[in-house]
């Protein structure tokens, strides 16, 4: 399955912040949207970086409830790692993986155009084994 196909299936809109945002504010996105990182931008087409919960888990263990107004740019990953809209789910996941990290934002002409998470990947990944193996049933049961 392609990230263009992940992408399909979910909300349309990537959830981004500036990188002024506070650390609390940035706690107040991820627990309203039920999400666990954003990707941080000023004009929501370019990367600037991404911020995650385990970042603000990072600094809070650190630097206690101080740290909570300090920007979102003080924390975040500016290296990020973005793939397009025409890689399978298997490299994502590959990347992902190697990289330590669970999301993953999708450029489309130079501009933000979507995030997918693990949990994405792996949802679509079992999708298409279970697709995959009644295939093979219908096959061997000569259906
Ligand atoms: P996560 O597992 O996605 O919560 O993130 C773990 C760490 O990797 C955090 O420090 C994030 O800022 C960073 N991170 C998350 N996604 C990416 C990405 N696509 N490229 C680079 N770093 C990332």
């Amino acid at each position: 399955m392609l990230v263009s196909q992940i992408l399909k299936q979910k909300p349309q809109g990537v959830i981004t912040a500036a990188p002024a945002m506070t650390i609390a504010e940035l706690a107040a996105l991820l627990a309203q949207h039920k999400i666990g990182a954003v990707v941080v931008t000023t004009d929501q087409k370019s990367v600037q970086g991404i911020v995650s919960e385990r970042d603000i888990v990072r600094v809070l263990g650190q630097k206690g409830a101080a740290a909570l107004t300090q920007p979102i740019s003080s924390i975040m990953t500016a290296k990020v790692v973005t793939c397009p809209l025409d890689v399978r789910a298997t490299h994502v996941l590959q990347l992902m993986t190697e990289g330590r990290f669970r999301h993953m934002p999708v450029m489309a002409d130079g501009a933000l155009v979507g995030m997918i998470s693990i949990g994405d990947v792996v949802k679509a990944r079992l999708s298409e084994l279970a697709m995959e193996k009644d295939a093979l049933e219908g096959m061997i049961k000569g259906f």
